[in-house]
């Protein structure tokens, strides 16, 4: 996906600084932060949102889980509790066309969302 910001930035083609990564996903921060920690973890292949999960992307898809465990073990907020959002689809306000997890922490997260 030549025009896909999240395809550039996963795949190395615009310089980030990872927080992690591996040979599916990487995390990086959020460039507009509703939070003191305020991660994106994005998977490297293009998948537009959780309309488009199937059977093949599945099987990596579900370690998303296991990198967002690691990630707040390793910034420390899993002791204090975190939020992780997908948005998709126009009426839950998805900007980018790109399947990526919202990971925000670091304050008391109101709800409902707005
Ligand atoms: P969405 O509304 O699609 O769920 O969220 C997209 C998120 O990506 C927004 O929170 C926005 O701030 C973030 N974002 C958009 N473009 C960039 C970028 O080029 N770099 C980074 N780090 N974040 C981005
Ligand atoms: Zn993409």
């Amino acid at each position: 996906m030549k025009e896909c910001i999240f395809c550039k930035i996963a795949n190395g083609y615009l310089k980030t600084d990872f927080i992690f990564e591996d040979e599916n996903f990487v995390v990086f921060k959020d460039l507009n932060p509703q939070a003191p920690v305020h991660l994106l973890l994005v998977p490297k292949q293009h998948i537009v949102s959780i309309n488009d999960v199937d059977d093949e992307n599945k099987k990596f898809l579900a370690n998303s889980f296991v990198t967002i465990k690691h990630v707040s073990q390793k910034l420390g907020f899993d002791k204090t509790g975190y939020r992780t959002v997908i948005n998709t689809g126009k009426d839950s306000g998805q900007e980018v066309q790109h399947i990526h997890f919202h990971i925000l922490a670091g304050r008391k997260l109101g709800w409902p969302p707005g």
